[in-house]
């Protein structure tokens, strides 16, 4: 395997500690494509042909696999299709049942178990749907699903109510449609593009279609979401590059997870789309035993600054129905934030937030750094656990008085 290495800085852990080992770019190899000519296996149709979709074959290829994951795999197809790029396989340690990257893409048996709380529909995008494949929920800016087809499919996808239409969905998007509806509302301003993954349509359809909304006057912004760059970075060619951006400004936002999702390959594949005057954001769910550790955390936004991605949100897992065996505690986010904010770069801290149970929006949670307000002055913590005052009265005018640095003994 190809490897490279950062240079470790006077306080960064020395090289061989584990976070620096998670910092390391590394291909994903051939495993067992070793075979296929390089021109296949660098094509994405050729990725998408020959992804993993059976529990054949995923026997086949992970020997391994626990009754657990076999029984999960053999009814994933009522409940979101399983389906793995054999570049993303290459990425699973087959010996290792709880290797961050497997929890992700292997279905499990857990996922047939739902609790009350669960829903189909978590963030109520349904309620918000004025007509199909069109969310307006915040006042300036729309979601557009573009298609319910992802390259892998992930195990905790809170629209699995539709991607892959393993339940039934039936989604049938009508572009014509959508773009009508924001044509007649002047007040949106942004359009996201999700899914499903709009980096899979063709050039030729994605170009049309961004084209279509680049000629309504009021949209001023355009967003994709996606996870190809992680899931087949051979989608990233030039041509694809050198068409988006024709649509400045245009944002992307990917989604990554652990810090072994980027590889050599995603590295480069995320320098074409930067290079094309793309700005690049990450979202990451915080999952069980895939990343929640502030180690991992903070080695993953870390090596997305290196990639020239902006790490934007960190989410807590929907309340998507059979995801609690993926679903890591809100105090353990906390805890991640904690060890994030002051003790890394500003840039490589996310916003942590919760998208509100049916519907209510994102809404960023933190750590409680201000201890108190009341006359005359506000109370705050640093990083550090150090406390100060800011003089401030309560009408929120300065009061003259100097700040100052408090002992803990000293607060009241
Ligand atoms: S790539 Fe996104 S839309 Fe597709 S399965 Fe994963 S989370 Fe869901």
């Amino acid at each position: 395997m190809q490897a490279e290495h950062s240079s470790p800085g006077r306080d960064e852990p020395p090289s061989g500690h584990p976070q620096q080992q998670l910092k390391k770019f590394q291909t994903a190899g051939r495993g067992f494509w070793h075979d296929v000519a390089a021109a296949d296996w660098n094509d994405w149709r050729w990725q998408l042909k020959h992804r993993i979709t059976t529990v054949e074959q995923l026997q086949k290829f992970l020997p391994t696999l626990t009754p657990e994951e076999s029984a999960g795999a053999q009814l994933a197809n009522t409940k979101l299709a399983l389906g793995i790029t054999p570049y993303f396989f290459n990425l699973i340690n087959p010996a290792d049942e709880n290797c961050p990257i497997r929890r992700q893409v292997v279905p499990r048996l857990e996922e047939t178990h739902t609790a009350s709380w669960e829903m189909s529909d978590p963030c109520g995008e349904d309620e918000h749907s004025p007509v199909p494949g069109l969310v307006h929920r915040y006042p300036d800016r729309v979601l557009f699903l573009v298609t319910d087809r992802c390259a892998s499919y992930c195990r905790y996808c809170t629209r699995s109510r539709l991607v892959s239409n393993a339940s039934g969905y039936d989604f049938h998007p009508e572009f014509d449609k959508q773009i009508a509806y924001i044509a007649a509302h002047p007040e949106i301003r942004d359009v996201l593009l999700s899914g499903g993954d709009p980096l899979l349509l063709s050039d030729e359809k994605l170009e049309n279609l961004l084209s279509r909304l680049r000629a309504i006057p009021h949209v001023e912004f355009l967003r994709i979401g996606t996870r190809i760059p992680i899931f087949l970075p051979q989608r990233i060619t030039s041509e694809l590059c050198a068409m988006l951006k024709q649509f400045h400004p245009l944002f992307i936002s990917v989604h990554t997870n652990h810090p072994r999702e980027l590889t050599t390959e995603v590295r480069d594949a995320l320098g074409r789309l930067a290079d094309a005057g793309i700005p690049l954001g990450n979202q990451s769910v915080l999952l069980k035993h895939v990343n929640d550790d502030a180690d991992v955390m903070k080695a993953l936004m870390q090596k997305l600054l290196m990639c020239r991605v902006k790490p934007y949100y960190l989410y807590q897992c929907d309340l998507i129905a059979g995801s609690a065996h993926l679903r890591a505690s809100v105090a353990k986010g906390l805890e991640i934030m904690e060890k994030l904010r002051g003790h890394t770069t500003g840039y490589a801290v996310p916003t942590y937030v919760i998208d509100a149970p049916g519907g209510g929006g994102k809404v960023p949670i933190n750590p409680e750094y201000v201890l108190c307000r009341n006359a005359g002055r506000v109370l705050i913590r640093n990083f550090e656990g150090k406390v100060f005052e800011y003089p401030e009265n309560a009408d929120g005018k300065p009061c003259g008085q100097p700040p100052v640095k408090l002992a803990a003994s000293q607060l009241v």
